[in-house]
């Protein structure tokens, strides 16, 4: 993965737009972007509530999305970008779709496979391992978490 700081806080902010979509429907704020040569190709967000998917959280939909417009189950040669660390299921399919970048914003220690819980991503036991970077514009993507819970609870 080659691109820049400046570009990848770029593509982090195109992910924490997703997240806002999420927040519109009232659901767990994470977003996220698959950009392959520099373009996104696919953008998420977490659906559960809008789609009442228990599925569709924002990589899912980022995947599907960018499956559909490369008109291809592989995902060579793209990075990932979300706001939050990936959970089990989503760790396992940035394996299962290729994807060989994934970039991050903020830790989930509670339901993290990235890192956090497990280590999904980099497990040597796996025939597909990601590169993971971590902490890009990590205030930003904890901060809306953080804001929707803090509201949620005073409802
Ligand atoms: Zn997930």
């Amino acid at each position: 993965m080659d691109y820049t700081l400046e570009e990848k806080e770029a593509f982090m902010r195109e992910a924490l737009k997703e997240a806002e979509i999420a927040l519109e429907h009232d659901e767990i704020p994470i977003g996220c972007v698959i950009v392959k040569d520099g373009k996104i190709i696919g953008r998420g967000h977490n659906a559960r509530e809008e789609l009442q998917r228990a599925v569709m959280h924002a990589e899912i939909m980022a995947i599907e999305n960018a499956n559909l417009s490369e008109e291809s189950w592989r995902l060579l040669d793209c990075t990932l970008f979300v706001t939050i660390e990936p959970c089990v299921m989503c760790s396992g399919a940035i394996g299962l779709a290729r994807i060989p970048n994934v970039v991050y914003g903020a830790k989930n220690q509670k339901f993290g496979a990235a890192g956090s819980l497990y280590d999904i991503l980099t497990d040597e036991r796996l025939n597909h391992r990601v590169d993971v970077e971590t902490g890009i514009l990590e205030s930003e993507c904890a901060g809306i978490m953080q804001d929707f819970f803090r509201n949620r609870r005073k409802k």
